[in-house]
């Protein structure tokens, strides 16, 4: 029995952080390997260490003078060590990064020192040994990670270590070259090593007493999910509610390792637990989440339906400028393809041309679209699920642009315009859960 213990940037704020991240580890025997971020914030005013590192690497990057950025880095980690009053050469560490601050820092070095400094002054306080991740966790040099050489190598140092705290969010490239995840990559890096010890849970410890139902910005305390699958999880990252980094689900749903979300200041709250088997069937929405800005982009040409190859003409125009699909409702004569703001706006205009004269379609656009996830296990068997969704809605006045529900009945998504987004939000919460 192992348990791989995460703790995300605001259980590793100050020292009194540290304190309640100890009491958690040691009060379960189990609970031998600990992952950490960087320090993150004490209140809303302060800054997360791994954002002055990105500070710091364009300072550095643009020669603006960077040496306060640095000097605040470091108090942050000295303050940490003092107030705990530890015997660990912290400045020793800070020494080897500041000798390498110049232009040509390679940026992913110099933000994994974040993670790299906490799991040190962390592993050092535990009484744990420190393992680093740029020594177990390989990427392939596509950015993918190698499972197969990433597992072979825990597994040899985790029986060798026994107890151990490991930085989160990077790891190497096998020529040694460190390389980050994404932002909010510790998590993955939690799950990473709970796939490769086979661990028996996998606890990511955090800020909230679990996974809200939506969006707490939007709707005031909403409730906490008690239990929710890897898949309905998925969806709802995927769509906005972020909790857990997306990619932190498939490495540990291959082996069915359950995820649980617990509070390190709440730590006998029971928080939410994520698996593939959810005993729970009452609800029927598990959860709501959802963004804004999309685009659709609406092609009309007549006798659309019967020209074969219509809609493979129109998706390879959108692939060449490389642009990642999300949704395709259909009409007739017409079809819309919605896409995500971003991915679209350094080529619109070309792309519209190039729709307009291979295609020889008309093409119009919708923009500001906000798109929402309604997500639920239990749906599949709910008869008038649907019709309730609409006509709450049609009732507090939200225009529905576009619904479209998933071939697993696992979602249905709804497009409005955004600036009915949190009303949305709101009426179904109220409404519906
Ligand atoms: N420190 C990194 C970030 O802020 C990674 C993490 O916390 O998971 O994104």
């Amino acid at each position: 029995m192992l348990v791989v213990t995460k703790f995300g940037g605001s259980s590793l704020s100050c020292a009194k952080q540290f304190k309640k991240v100890k009491d958690i580890v040691l009060s379960n025997p189990m609970r031998k390997i600990v992952v950490v971020s960087a320090l993150g914030k004490r209140d809303s005013n302060d800054s997360k260490i791994t954002d002055l590192l990105y500070i710091l690497h364009a300072h550095l990057k643009y020669s603006v003078p960077y040496e306060d950025v640095w000097q605040i880095i470091c108090q942050r980690y000295k303050e940490v060590r003092d107030d705990l009053k530890l015997d660990f050469d912290i400045e020793a560490e800070l020494k080897i990064i500041e000798s390498q601050l110049d232009k040509s820092i390679p940026q992913d070095y110099l933000v994994s020192r974040g993670e790299f400094l906490a799991a040190k002054l962390m592993s050092s306080y535990l009484g744990y040994e420190f393992l680093d991740a740029k020594e177990v966790i390989e990427f392939n040099y596509d950015g993918t990670v190698n499972f197969e050489v990433t597992e072979r190598k825990v597994k040899e140092r985790v029986s060798a270590l026994k107890k151990v705290v490991v930085p989160g969010f990077y790891g190497a490239y096998g020529n040694g070259v460190i390389k980050l995840f994404s932002r909010g990559g510790s998590d993955i890096t939690g799950s990473i090593m709970a796939k490769c010890v086979n661990a028996s849970i996998y606890e990511n410890w955090t800020d909230v007493s679990g996974i809200m139902v939506t969006d707490p910005r939007i709707v005031k305390n909403p409730k906490i999910i008690k239990e929710i699958t890897y898949n309905e999880l998925r969806e709802l990252s995927y769509m906005g509610a972020n909790v857990l980094h997306e990619d932190s689900i498939f490495p540990v749903q291959a082996l069915n390792i359950p995820i649980k979300i617990l509070n390190t200041n709440e730590p006998d709250c029971e928080g939410t637990i994520i698996s593939n088997e959810c005993k729970d069937n009452s609800q029927a929405i598990t959860g709501i989440a959802g963004k804004k800005n999309f685009v659709a982009i609406t092609i009309y040409k007549r006798h659309m339906s019967n020209e074969v190859g219509f809609l493979r003409k129109t998706l390879s125009i959108f692939e060449r400028y490389n642009v990642s699909i999300e949704h395709i409702p259909t009409g007739i004569d017409n079809v819309s393809i919605v896409v995500a703001r971003d991915q679209i706006e350094k080529c619109l205009y070309e792309l519209i041309v190039d729709l307009k004269q291979e295609l020889g379609a008309e093409v119009t656009l919708w923009e500001d679209i906000a798109l929402i996830a309604v997500v639920g296990r239990n749906m599949a068997n709910k008869k008038g699920l649907c019709g309730k969704l609409l006509s709450v809605l049609g009732e507090n006045g939200v225009n529905m642009k576009m619904i479209d529900q998933g071939p697993d009945e696992l979602n249905i998504i709804l497009g409005i315009n955004d600036s009915d987004y949190e009303k949305a939000i709101k009426v179904i919460y109220d409404n519906i859960m």
